[in-house]
């Protein structure tokens, strides 16, 4: 599972670093690596383009994992260069920025979009997975995400537009509700296919939800 990223149009970082002129660049280590937006060669690009606005980079590194906890040691052992600047760009997914202005006052910009949580096809290739809708219909959808997969994101079967298993918004895609059907099938377990699956609740929840492992 890898959170996929990617960079900001440089004239948007420009404008969020305005009346900013001395960066630190912190990318990351696993996902923003993985997905090439934020890994050693990423951020080497990046102190480039910032100099080239006539940025004073005082410092980079690539932090193994940004979201987690230890990234407070690694922003520590920074923390010269980090005082020197005014902004810290930050090119891995939400969470780790998140996680870095936990431990830093100063701002702290993103200079990536956070796109999806996605699986690696094949080396360089990702494909959405899961919306994290907090309501998994999976054990009923033969283990396919009718939120992701399915163009309409359709949780009741298909839209009546589906063409030789093809998606009809989309020609080159197969058909997320023909697939579950087809693989619905092979399990013997197609009278899911009739189950009613209920409107997700988007009724307004307590911001942010809370999870306690006791
Ligand atoms: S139904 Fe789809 S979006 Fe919702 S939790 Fe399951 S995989 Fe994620
Ligand atoms: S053709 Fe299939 S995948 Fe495309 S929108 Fe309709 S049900 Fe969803």
């Amino acid at each position: 599972m890898k959170s996929i990223t990617k960079q900001k149009p440089v004239e948007e970082i420009q404008q969020l670093l305005e009346g900013l002129d001395r960066v630190f660049i912190a990318g990351c280590g696993t996902c923003a690596t993985m997905t090439k937006t934020g890994g050693v060669d990423e951020v080497a690009a990046m102190k480039q383009s910032l100099e080239a606005m006539d940025k004073l980079v005082t410092g980079t590194i690539v932090i193994p994992t940004a979201c987690d906890d230890m990234t407070s040691d690694t922003l520590e052992q920074n923390k010269l260069a980090i005082d020197s600047a005014n902004a810290i760009l930050v090119m891995s997914c939400a969470l780790g920025v998140h996680r870095i202005s936990m431990y830093i006052k100063k701002p702290v910009i993103p200079a990536l979009d956070t796109l999806f949580i996605g699986l690696e096809d094949k080396l360089g290739e990702y494909h959405e997975v899961c919306d994290q809708c907090g309501q998994c219909v999976l054990g009923e959808t033969a283990g396919i995400c009718p939120i992701t997969a399915c163009h309409k994101s359709l949780l009741n079967g298909p839209c009546g537009g589906t063409n030789d298993g093809k998606c009809e918004v989309d020609k080159n895609r197969d058909c997320a509700w023909t697939l579950i059907h087809s693989r619905l099938a092979e399990q013997k377990r197609l009278e899911l296919m009739k189950k009613y699956q209920p409107p997700k609740n988007n009724q307004v929840v307590p911001r942010p939800r809370v999870v306690k492992i006791t």
